[in-house]
């Protein structure tokens, strides 16, 4: 028990300041798409049902919700490549889409759901990420919504883990690899 949070670094983002920020992004959402009778905001699991809830919490204006399971595989090619966990069953067609990520790092992920949605035909896609890491892309990406910029650390909480663990801290911390676990 005690060694779960050994690894756990500075809070980088407090629970207060992901909850202000959630509502300003939250505000925004529901300004642009009060006209929109067609919002499906699209999570990307595992990482975003943390900050997919709390916004949804906060959106006040007709939406459905939908998850989708993607997982990068590392073939030949350094760039990685992504595929579906599951087939996509979500009705998209004309519908505005908002892409909910908790991080964009290289871009990869968001880049593959981009194409896949366009394919499926949605009215509009648009990505809603809590944090990003700008210093990491290794594709070109468009944020529409960004929570906060940070470094390249690697982090954890909100829903963000490490080997499947400390997605439940309600804070967003730095990761220390390095210390002894006995
Ligand atoms: P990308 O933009 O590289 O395709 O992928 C973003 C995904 O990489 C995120 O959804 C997240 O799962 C993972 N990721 C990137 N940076 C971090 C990090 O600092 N901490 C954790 N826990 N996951 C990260």
């Amino acid at each position: 028990m005690n060694n779960y949070y050994k690894h756990i670094g500075k809070v980088l983002i407090s629970s207060e300041e992901l909850d202000k920020r959630i509502g300003e992004l939250a505000d925004r959402i529901n300004t642009e798409y009060k006209d929109s009778n067609s919002l499906v905001i699209v999570g990307i699991l595992k990482g975003s049902f943390v900050f997919l809830g709390d916004l949804i919490k906060k959106i006040n204006i007709p939406v459905k919700v939908e998850f989708i399971r993607v997982s990068s595989y590392e073939g030949t090619s350094s760039t990685g490549k992504m595929k579906l966990n599951t087939p996509f069953t979500g009705d998209i067609k004309g519908k505005d889409v908002i892409l909910v990520e908790d991080i964009v790092d290289t871009g990869l992920t968001i880049s593959f759901l981009n194409d896949l949605f366009k394919k499926e035909q949605a009215r509009s896609i648009k990505v809603c990420t809590l944090l990003s890491k700008p210093g990491s892309r290794k594709v070109h990406v468009n944020v529409d919504y960004e929570g906060f910029k940070i470094g390249n650390d690697f982090i954890v909480g909100y829903g963000l883990d490490y080997n499947g663990m400390y997605r439940n801290l309600p804070y967003i911390a730095l990761y220390n690899q390095k210390i002894d676990d006995k």
